[in-house]
This record gives structure tokens, sequence and C-alpha cells, in this order.
């Protein structure tokens, strides 16, 4: 079995979707800012996973420079992703840091959605949520953070 860490963080605008593991806040008066939908729950999955394998990480293979992944899906990416696995996902853990909103409602959606994107069941993909107290970036609502670790076989 091995293991790979991932870390994104992406900044809060003003005209942005607000995309978090594959799933589209509704209402949210931010969102994230970036070149794909900037969705950093599943970037930082996609950096576990690819730490894991010893496939470097998201810029090296969807750069920002390239066009084909301007608003791209990142759910999609990280479908991309398993595909290029040398050992099947056996486990995904992650953290989303977040001041506001809220997004434990949308805890079920996001690892049904990453959980498929893996091939795995919703039980093997945990999500969990904490803010920063009112520390740092993501405790100013300046941005939203995200740590993952994934195993593969
Ligand atoms: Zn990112």
């Amino acid at each position: 079995m091995i293991a790979g860490i991932g870390y994104d963080s992406h900044r809060l605008e003003a005209g942005r979707r607000l995309v978090v593991g594959g799933v589209e806040i509704p209402d949210a008066p931010l969102g994230l800012a970036g070149h794909s939908d900037a969705d950093v729950l599943a970037h930082a999955v996609i950096d576990a996973l690819l730490g894991a394998a010893g496939l470097g990480d998201i810029g090296m293979h969807f750069p920002d420079s390239d066009e084909r992944w301007r608003d791209a899906d990142s759910i999609e990416l990280v479908a991309d992703v398993r595909s290029m696995l040398p050992a099947p996902p056996l486990h995904v853990d992650c953290t989303v840091v977040c001041e506001r909103p809220r997004l434990g409602p949308w805890r079920e959606q996001m690892a049904a959605r990453l959980a498929e994107a893996l091939g795995l069941e919703p039980a093997s993909v945990n999500v969990k949520f904490t803010t920063g107290e009112g520390m740092g970036f993501v405790g100013r609502g300046e941005g939203i953070a995200a740590l993952a670790v994934a195993t593969l076989a």
C-alpha cells in the first residue's frame, strides 16, 4: 500500500462559481478563482493520487497555460488521473479548510462525486471540514484550502 498527500488553495472572488468536491454550492456570494473550475478539493485529491503514484503534481499534467483546461470540470480531471495510476485507489481522506459558507450539508454529495470519479464506494472517501478560526487567509474569508491523503493498493 502506498500513500500520497495533496494540498491546494484558491482565492475567493465575486462572479465565480463555488465548486468544491465536484459539487456546485448554490447561492454562494463568492466563488473560487482559477484557470479551471478551481475546485480546491478535487485538486488536492489529484495531487494526493499523483503523489502516491510518483507522477509529479497537477501542474505538470494540467498546466494553467493550456487552454484545454480553461474552466475544466475538475471532477473529470480526477477521473483522468485515476486512469494514469499504476494501482487502483483504495481510500481518500480529505479536509477542506473554509470559513464560510458552511459546507457540511454537501459532505455526502462531495464524497459521492469523488468516489464515482475514482471508482470507489462512497464509504472509501472521507470528507472533513474545518475553519481557520478567524486566522489567516482562510479565516479572513480570502480563500479556501484543502488537504488530502490518497492510498493506493
Ligand atoms: Zn487548484
